[in-house]
């Protein structure tokens, strides 16, 4: 660092101490105690962790960031696949983990007010105690926060039913790179006077400006819950089953996730945690989740409408979980995504498509892994109801070469098909190359004009998404390929 730069900095840091108080800013080894990434066994190289109180702080801190052109990185609870909040050297992180209050429940409207650095498991629990469900559920539930969930409109197990987490913002405060704060804290479902501000902040992965306060649109709480694990002898009964489901037990299904054989075996092997509740030995394996209003009739009826199901021969073998902890055991194979680092190394995707082009599209993959690799596995398993599949490939070899021949394996069997290279993990540092694959050059030229807009000196988490034209590279490239995606 030459002695300007040095002085700029200590003037920087100076000016944010005086806005965050001396607690609200960390150096040295403060910074370093810290996890860097998901994994937890990287420390954090951040320049400085920014630890705002209150919107205020947040805004003067992003203020002083602005003028002293200095990059910023917000983080959330660190649980993203795509390196998105993973800050580099040259980089200040700002964590929210100090605005983590609900503030209001409004249990007539069900809507929750609440700080972006809440956990979404508090969330979850506080709506429950109202008698209400905020139906956003993923694995990472207890340490992901609120803001990251936005930022990244994260996905999960009930898309299905209830959308992402775009579909359940009502309302946002963010503050932009120079420190103005945008408050859009809208608690009405309709409301079409203009431009729908929030949806600028959903899904930007920190780019565009800095979550602090989300309003929640809560749903009632179901009162039936209806789980079964079915055995499918094929991929044309997979998407007739799923047509049957919607028809008949229609708006109250609430998952239906789809094991490929490999998966299933792979978390109901021997060294898994569960025995398999049904047989090896089919092509696939459907978990499907219904939530109702009416115990007694919906549980017939869910029970009814697999026994046509069976009938038409569209299932093999079945198990129904009646009891939360049998329901709990059927999830618990879905989740136990652990059994993919036996594996190892491995290469993990999250994609999107049409259901229809599922079957030829993951053939298509494993003929073209299995020619260049003969003893590659390609594990593929994922949100199916919604058109989301992960897959996960293994060829024995971790190499950064293997895997950009493994991408281009992945990625480029989307494109025919107009598939998406990310379906709910974002693009981050990990899918910036191959942006182009989903959107095209319209889209990302407004993507840029938008984020010129918005952040005209360029840093809001800079890098992430796409690197700003003539940009100097920052950050450290993270290396999100070992985390498991669920
Ligand atoms: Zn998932």
């Amino acid at each position: 660092m030459t002695d300007h730069a040095r002085r700029s900095s200590d003037a920087l840091l100076a000016e944010l101490r005086h806005a965050l108080g001396e607690d609200g800013v960390l150096v040295g080894e403060a910074v370093t105690a810290r996890a860097g990434d998901g994994s937890g066994t990287v420390p954090c190289v951040a320049r400085a962790v920014l630890r705002p109180r209150t919107t205020e702080q947040l805004s003067a801190a992003l203020a002083a960031c602005h003028a002293a052109n200095q990059p910023v990185v917000p983080q959330g609870g660190l649980t993203g696949l795509v390196g998105g909040g993973v800050a580099g050297d040259l980089e200040v992180a700002i964590t929210l983990e100090r605005m983590t209050t609900i503030e209001e429940i409004d249990p007539v409207g069900r809507t929750m007010t609440v700080q972006a650095g809440a956990a979404l498991q508090s969330i979850q629990e506080a709506a429950e105690a109202e008698g209400l469900l905020f139906p956003l559920d993923l694995g990472a539930r207890g340490s992901c926060t609120i803001g990251g969930n936005v930022a990244t409109n994260a996905g999960g197990n009930r898309t299905i039913r209830y959308g992402m987490t775009r579909d359940s913002v009502l309302g946002l405060e963010a503050v932009l790179a120079d420190g103005t704060v945008l408050s859009s804290l809208n608690k009405m479902v309709k409301n079409n006077a203009g431009y729908d501000l929030k949806h600028l902040f959903v899904g930007s992965e920190g780019t565009l400006g800095i979550v602090t306060r989300v309003v929640l649109r809560l749903e009632r709480r179901p009162r039936s819950h209806d789980c079964a694990l079915l055995a499918v002898p094929g991929f044309a009964e997979v998407v007739e089953l799923l047509r049957r489901l919607e028809e008949e037990i229609g708006g109250s299904m609430s998952a239906f996730e789809v094991m490929w054989r490999e998966f299933y075996e792979l978390v109901t092997g021997p060294q898994a945690r569960t025995a398999p509740p049904i047989p090896h030995g089919d092509p696939y394996y459907v978990l499907v989740e219904s939530l109702g209003a009416r115990p007694e009739e919906d549980a017939a009826q869910f029970e009814e409408t697999l026994g046509g199901c069976m009938e038409a021969g569209l299932i093999g073998d079945a198990v129904l979980g009646r009891s939360k902890a049998e329901r709990d055991e059927i999830w618990a194979l879905r989740d136990d995504v652990e059994q993919l680092n036996h594996l190892a190394p491995i290469f993990t995707f999250d994609v999107s498509l049409r259901i229809a082009d599922m079957e030829s599209y993951v053939a298509g993959i494993k003929a073209a892994l299995a020619k260049r690799w003969p003893e590659s596995q390609c594990v593929v398993f994922g949100h199916l109801g919604d058109g989301n599949l992960h897959v996960v490939v293994a060829v024995g070899d971790g190499s950064p070469e293997a895997r950009t021949a493994v991408e281009e394996v992945v990625y480029g069997g989307l494109e025919p098909i107009g598939g998406s290279v990310s379906a709910e993990h974002g693009i981050g540092f990990e899918k910036r190359a191959h942006l182009g694959r989903s959107r095209t050059p319209a889209e990302i030229a407004l993507m840029r004009t938008l984020k010129r807009t918005l952040d005209p000196r360029g840093i809001l988490n800079p890098g992430r998404v796409f690197q700003a034209e003539g940009a100097p590279e920052t950050g450290s490239r993270a290396d999100a390929s070992v985390r498991l995606p669920a």
